[in-house]
């Protein structure tokens, strides 16, 4: 058993392998002098990253994506051995990455070039423009469940609208972000990706620095703690927080599809999925039926470390012990376990668990479990599912699953996203934006509003 957890030893942040803690990379931890000086250098290289234009940004960010996918193995790789990923996981976080590094340059003139606006008739002799201007220097601060897709999600989206960034990737996860910034440096030339690394610490000293915007993936805690930095000197923030996702099953839902989607969005990524279904509400008609397909599918999953392991390590070791907790918990007050339960944690790994009937009141339900995890509560109809679904301070993802009040139901689920008879399909799509309502934060990554996330609008009306 793997105690693997980020250490600090003589200055230096050392990344370990979450199953074996055999070592990943040491990087020297940036204190608030060498924060500031990273972020000067950022400042330095965003004139001249600003000025080339859409065109020649879109060129060299195509020839970073280009040379990324020449070394494709390394990343993967790389993603494997801080987290713990299974081949399929890792290979699926990049896919995305794939995709946003080639949408949101293809599409930046699109979005931010200038616009010509209508004058009313009243000022028939003004013409009026909107510009959509960099803000500057982006801080992105990271975590290490998906440590590249996530950032991607801003880096690449800040850079195609001229900015340059400073990047603080998770203590987890250090070498999967500096591997970005180096591609980028190798093939641009200038730092218009810096990074620094090191604890919570680092990532404060950051959001205390000069930068003009702060885009921050992580928990809600420390989300509120990064909304409150970026208050004090009123600069915009963008938070993609934690979630507790729901699937709401109606009667009409395909159970064979349902079950593989609703199993395939829980266990993914060792359910430490920030859009990972967690509970989901089936009404009672069909709920022994969907049960039983759920506990077939489940029961032949792999655990391990291995090439042919579907499910991997828990990657913060602390996690285990909330995992654990949330099973006992539901547990303790009258669930059932239909698949896995106390026994299918084995630090560091947690096989899959399935709950039922576990009260809407307990930390299973209430909090996010971030781990192999899937309630399964019965209700009335897929309209008391919604309401279920509905009662949480968070507001990120969800699906439903169904065929003719699907539509109703998804536009009526409060959440950023949602997903028809799939797992999470919103997140492979690149021109859908991306992220939530309530304690998951505001502001959005990806497709055209997630350009616009990026950009300052400038509004100009001439006299002709
Ligand atoms: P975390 O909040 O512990 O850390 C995230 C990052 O913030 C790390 O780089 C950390 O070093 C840094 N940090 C810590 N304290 C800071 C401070 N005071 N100021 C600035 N930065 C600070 O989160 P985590 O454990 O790395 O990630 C898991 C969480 O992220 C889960 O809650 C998950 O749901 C969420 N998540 C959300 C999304 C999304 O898009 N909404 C995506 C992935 C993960």
């Amino acid at each position: 058993m793997s105690t693997a957890a980020p250490q600090i030893s003589d200055g230096y942040l050392i990344s370990t392998h979450p199953g074996n803690g055999s070592e990943v990379g040491r990087f020297a931890v940036d204190d608030a002098e060498s924060v500031a000086k990273a972020v000067a250098r950022a400042r330095d290289a965003q004139t001249w990253w600003a000025n080339l234009g859409f065109t020649q940004r879109r060129k060299l960010l195509l020839e970073c994506r280009a040379e990324m996918a020449r070394r494709i193995k390394d990343l993967v790789r790389l993603i494997r051995a801080e987290t713990g990923k299974s081949v399929n996981d890792a290979f699926t976080e990049v896919a995305g990455c794939f995709e946003n590094l080639a949408w949101a340059p293809k599409n930046a003139r699109r979005v931010l070039g200038p616009r010509r606006r209508r004058g009313s008739l009243s000022m028939i002799d003004h013409s009026a423009y909107v510009e959509y201007r960099p803000y500057g220097v982006v801080a992105v601060i990271g975590p290490w469940n998906y440590p590249m897709y996530t950032v991607m999600g801003s880096v690449v989206y800040a850079l195609a609208a001229g900015n340059t960034v400073v990047l603080k990737p998770s203590e987890y996860t250090p070498a999967v972000g500096q591997w970005l910034a180096d591609v980028i440096d190798e093939v641009v030339g200038r730092p218009i990706v810096t990074v620094v690394h090191g604890l919570g610490e680092t990532g404060a000293a950051l959001c205390e620095s000069e930068v003009d915007k702060i885009a921050f993936t992580g928990s809600v805690p420390t989300a509120r703690k990064v909304a409150m930095a970026a208050a004090k000197r009123l600069i915009p923030v963008l938070i993609e927080g934690g979630g507790k996702d729901a699937a709401i099953v109606d009667v009409d839902a395909d159970l064979d599809k349902t079950a593989e989607q609703l199993l395939w969005g829980a266990f993914t990524n060792a359910g430490q999925t920030c859009i990972g279904y967690e509970r989901a509400y089936v009404p009672e008609s069909i709920a022994t039926e969907l049960i039983d397909k759920l506990v077939k599918q489940a029961t032949g999953i792999k655990v391990g470390d291995g090439e042919d392991a579907q499910i991997g390590p828990i990657t913060m070791p602390r996690q285990i012990d909330v995992i654990a907790a949330h099973i006992d918990d539901a547990l303790n007050r009258g669930a059932t376990a239909v698949v896995g339960g106390r026994e299918a944690v084995q630090p560091p790994y947690v096989h899959p668990t399935i709950l039922v009937d576990v009260p809407e009141d307990s930390r299973a339900v209430t909090e996010e479990t971030f781990g192999p995890v899937l309630v399964v509560n019965t209700v009335a109809d897929a309209e008391e599912g919604l309401r279920r679904a509905n009662a949480t301070e968070y507001g990120l993802g969800g699906a439903v699953f169904g065929k003719r009040n699907a539509m109703s139901l998804a536009r009526r689920m409060r959440s950023g996203m949602t997903s028809i008879n799939s797992g999470f399909a919103f997140a492979g799509l690149p021109s859908l934006p991306f992220g939530g309502v309530g304690s998951s934060g505001y502001g959005r990554a990806h497709g055209d509003d997630g350009l616009r996330e990026f950009a300052v609008v400038k509004s100009i009306a001439k006299r002709r």
